[in-house]
């Protein structure tokens, strides 16, 4: 990854009320060491993060990232971002993304230093890879268990299901599975028998005309992507709707796309061998929106 550009941030009260946040926070060498060997992101993975997608020199859908932030941070138990704190880190960082096309921004903020005082924040930058070829040619799933019931999330909210964590070494050997299954990505199913999310994607169906995602409350994040597309589908008077969908209902979709902030909709061409067609006029459709997002 071509890191351009990191600030450490000095978390704050999330009601701090000040105007100006910029002496808390500072640029850092993006090259160079900067965690001490304590740090219980590094220890533990004990942390909460977002990716968002710069386009431009222009930060995408950040009050629904800095949301989920918040919401990553309440079900981790750490103190609750200061959101125009966190909002100014994003301006200063996006100056120092490609003038012109696609980059990555990264919140981070992790428990700190076993013992220590106070959570650590940091933000980077980096050029996006180059994403044009799976958002036309598509890519092919298999589906695996993720071993845990639709309902697990309200049964044992210690799981962090739904929350972006730091922990995603269960996210990266899904992927690593389903290469070695000869397909590009995972798409993980309830150990009940429905469809949840890929490992840094939504799902979307195309059922009967109506478009349909997995029910966030099964545990799944909850997506900027998926919620952008989603309004943009509705403002042309598309139906749309969050569902418990069985995974036999793969059989019904006449188009599907795993939606995500950096790779945006990448048409799915087959689930487990059996293909799906591609909609390509609907799927440019969707990246020309994504693509025009301007916040
Ligand atoms: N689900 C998981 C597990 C993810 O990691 C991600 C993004 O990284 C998503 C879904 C898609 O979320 P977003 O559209 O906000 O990028």
């Amino acid at each position: 990854m071509a890191w351009r550009f990191a600030l450490a941030l000095a978390p704050v009260a999330s009601d701090d009320a000040r105007e100006d946040f910029s002496d808390t926070f500072r640029p850092l060498d993006p090259g160079a060491p900067a965690l001490p060997v304590g740090e219980l992101s590094a220890q533990r993975g004990d942390g909460v993060f977002e990716s968002l997608g710069v386009v431009d020199r222009h930060p995408q859908e950040v009050g629904p990232h800095l949301e989920r932030l918040a919401a990553s941070a309440a079900l981790c138990d750490l103190p609750a971002p200061n959101p125009e704190q966190w909002r100014q880190a994003i301006r200063a960082a996006a100056a120092h993304a490609p003038i012109t096309g696609e980059g990555v921004l990264k919140l981070i903020l992790s428990r700190g230093v076993e013992h220590g005082a106070t959570p650590t924040a940091w933000v980077t930058v980096a050029d996006a890879a180059d994403n044009s070829a799976v958002r036309e040619r598509g890519i092919r799933l298999v589906t695996l268990d993720r071993g845990y019931a639709l309902d697990v999330p309200t049964r044992a909210p210690w799981l962090l299901l739904g929350a972006k964590t730091l922990s995603y070494a269960v996210n990266m050997a899904a992927i690593r599975e389903a290469k070695r299954r000869g397909a590009d990505d995972a798409l993980f199913v309830s150990s009940d028998g429905f469809l949840l999310e890929a490992p840094t994607a939504n799902l979307i169906l195309r059922i009967h005309g109506r478009f349909v995602t997995p029910l966030p409350a099964g545990g799944i994040l909850h997506g900027t992507t998926q919620r952008s597309v989603f309004a943009h589908l509705e403002r042309s008077g598309h139906d749309t709707a969050y569902e418990a969908i069985p995974v036999a209902d793969l059989a019904k979709a006449d188009a599907a796309w795993l939606v995500s902030s950096v790779r945006l909709a990448a048409p799915v061409t087959a689930v487990d061998g059996i293909r799906l067609a591609v909609d390509a006029p609907r799927t440019a459709d969707l990246n020309r929106h994504l693509l025009s997002r301007r916040d």
